[in-house]
């Protein structure tokens, strides 16, 4: 009994860390919510995030994107601390979000160089001694680094929805991690 979760439906002893377009959802005829899985860590290898770094990548990939990317809506952990969905309106691709990260590294720096966790306050976070800049910063920069290694594309996961085929062509995958 999977249902229709989309993750629920993906072999994740297939999955490794890297970008993948997860799904496109039409809401109407002119507009759509993309949404990405980050994958941080390799599915049931051992090796997780721990909730110390799964918050503070949170706050800070969150605030990063509510302040330089008008089209993001949400940005949020997995359950399995392996890992984070990004959603953004409208059509993206994979490379459009690994564009940012540049900038998002340097982001990452000068927050550490100021030792600083956005909305770190009791007013504004729910657990907010559960944060730590350096400890997320080295989880997030492991991930960055790792790009080379990911290959050259991820994508779609939904075979029935309503992507524009031709656009996310470079992007094969997810696919290859579907169960048939
Ligand atoms: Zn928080």
């Amino acid at each position: 009994m999977q249902g229709n979760v989309i993750s629920f439906n993906i072999d994740h002893r297939k999955l490794k860390p890297g970008v993948y377009l997860h799904e496109v959802k039409k809401i109407d005829k002119n507009h759509f919510v993309t949404t990405f899985d980050l994958r941080f860590k390799c599915p049931n290898h051992g090796d997780y995030l721990t909730p110390t770094e799964v918050h503070t990548i949170e706050h800070v990939v969150a605030t990063f994107f509510s302040e330089h990317c008008i089209d993001k809506l949400y940005f949020g952990p997995m359950g399995c601390f392996t890992g984070f969905y990004l959603l953004l309106a409208n059509k993206h691709t994979v490379k459009d979000v690994i564009s940012y990260f540049p900038k998002l590294d340097q982001y990452w720096r000068l927050l550490v160089r100021k030792n600083i966790v956005p909305a770190k306050t009791p007013l504004r976070c729910g657990n907010y001694k559960l944060l730590d800049i350096k400890a997320g910063y080295k989880a997030w920069h492991a991930f960055y680094i790792s790009r080379k290694k990911w290959g050259k594309s991820y994508t779609l996961i939904k075979k029935n929805g309503s992507l524009d085929e031709s656009k996310y062509q470079d992007q094969i995958n997810y696919q290859i991690a579907l169960k048939h």
